[in-house]
């Protein structure tokens, strides 16, 4: 480890930025800003965490904000490290070896668990899983899901669980032009789910759904959206937010519609809390779920005794993400973060790891949109900057060539790697009018790579 008290000039610094997300590449274009050369690393060989596998592919504007990470990509003191798993391929304690800095940006990757009876059986899934799945995300393009029933039950009253119930109900059609995973193409067109109920443990003023998403759950090709009026009579506060105030309007505007005479239905329900995930069976497929009707006191929901059964056979729980910790990184167990403190990675006791920052959902937790990264890479990269013009980061005793990383990683992708899997893909998608159909397997990526670039994988 470097030891502390030389001072690093600011036009040679270089730090590796540990995730290729949106806030890895925030952080990393603030940082060629003021100066730093940066190597990105990503455990896949392909960058845009979330961007990639987590926005859901019939939303191409959203993901088109890659256009600006690419840009970031072609400054000259750039370079990507893709197929490197930080904490297995290297460790933290090398990366402080070779950088003035080390900034995690690893996001956060499992869900949060609901912790009742039947949570873990056959037809019981984290939308963590799910979306990965119809992204095509090479750590879960082997499952498989079994959407033949005709009710999916959501649990969560997020943007995601928004996502996930459009998928279900999607068109094939609509499906057919977007870069969805084949494998999950397929499967949605075999699919029989006609309904999906999404289940709210608080009322429709305290939902976490942001407005232009719940509006389109109201303009879906092959959905009626249904909301109960009785739903929406629960307390509403006096200081209501204007998203939540709209959601109101726009849920109030659902209760009043009409069924247009759709194929399918979502259900938005409130204030019940699933107590139990219902089968045949100990672990044998869902049948159902028993919930609970809550009333709401001060925001919270207090379970009133009456319950229900919902009957369904596919449960995806959308309560939101967790961090998963890193070998050596300094964690905050209750919240599933890093530990830090406006993005320096601290000990317990609160004293600051120089050298170490935290950016991103793995920095404030799973919440705000994409562009919420930018403001939050450039605060824990002020604060970096401020670490290395203050002389408090050290001279790292070794140096940072390509070659140190691929004498580790057989398949490292650069750039100009990922860049042949990237038109590799695009290729794939044109004749069928898609943005691309995207490799799910790593072997295959590296295939494309060494045939692009020469280089053997
Ligand atoms: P989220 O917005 O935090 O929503 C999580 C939901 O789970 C909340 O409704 C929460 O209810 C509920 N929940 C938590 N624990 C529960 C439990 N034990 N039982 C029942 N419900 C429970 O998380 P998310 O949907 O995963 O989204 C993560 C972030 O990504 C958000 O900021 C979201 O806006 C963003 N995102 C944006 C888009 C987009 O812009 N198109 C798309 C997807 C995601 P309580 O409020 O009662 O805790």
């Amino acid at each position: 480890m470097p030891g502390a008290g030389d001072q690093a000039d600011p036009m040679t610094a270089r730090a590796a930025v540990i995730g290729a997300g949106p806030s890895g590449f925030y952080a990393a274009d603030q940082l060629l800003k003021g100066g730093v050369a940066v190597d990105l690393f990503d455990a896949l060989p392909t960058p845009y965490g979330l961007v990639r596998a987590g926005v859901a592919p019939d939303h191409p504007k959203i993901k088109s904000v890659a256009r600006i990470y690419e840009r970031t990509a072609q400054h000259p003191d750039f370079r990507f490290f893709g197929g490197v798993e930080v904490g297995a391929d290297v460790t933290g304690d090398e990366l402080r070896e070779r950088y003035h800095a080390v900034v995690y940006a690893v996001g956060t990757p499992t869900d949060n668990r609901l912790g009742i009876p039947g949570d873990d059986r056959r037809g019981s899934i984290a939308a963590t899983q799910f979306v990965a799945w119809y992204n095509g995300h090479p750590g879960h393009a082997d499952e498989a899901f079994d959407l033949s029933c005709s009710r999916a039950v959501v649990i969560g009253n997020g943007n995601v669980a928004i996502d996930v119930a459009r998928m279900l109900v999607l068109d094939p059609d609509e499906l057919a032009s977007t870069d969805t995973a084949d494998h999950a193409i397929a499967t949605f067109a075999r699919a029989s789910v006609s309904e999906v109920v999404i289940l709210g443990r608080r009322g429709p003023a305290q939902a976490a759904f942001t407005n232009p998403e719940l509006r389109e759950l109201g303009e879906l090709s092959r959905a009626d959206v249904v909301v109960d009026p009785a739903d929406l009579e629960a307390e509403v506060p006096n200081d209501l937010h204007s998203t939540a105030r709209r959601n109101l309007e726009i849920l109030r505007s659902y209760s009043e519609r009409p069924p247009a005479g759709r194929s399918h239905r979502v259900v938005l329900r409130f204030c019940r809390s699933p107590v139990e995930i219902l089968g045949d069976g100990e672990h044998g497929p869902v049948t159902g779920v028993r919930v609970v009707r809550n009333r709401l006191e001060d925001g919270r929901a207090l379970a009133t005794g009456e319950e229900e059964v919902i009957p369904c056979g596919l449960v995806i729980r959308s309560i939101g993400y967790r961090g998963r910790p890193l070998p050596g990184i300094p964690f905050d167990e209750r919240r599933g973060l890093i530990r830090n403190a406006g993005g320096r990675v601290c000990d317990e006791d609160g004293t600051p790891r120089l050298g170490e920052y935290a950016v991103g959902w793995i920095k404030r937790g799973p919440s705000g949109v994409i562009g919420t990264n930018k403001k939050c890479a450039t605060d824990t990269v002020a604060a970096l900057l401020e670490d290395l013009a203050g002389g408090r980061l050290a001279e790292p005793p070794k140096g940072a060539d390509e070659a140190w990383v691929r004498a580790r990683v057989a398949g490292l992708v650069t750039w100009r790697g990922w860049k042949a899997i990237d038109e590799h893909e695009r290729a794939r998608g044109a004749p069928a009018g898609r943005p691309r159909v995207k490799l799910v397997r790593v072997p295959e990526m590296l295939a494309v790579v060494g045939q692009n670039t020469g280089v053997s994988v």
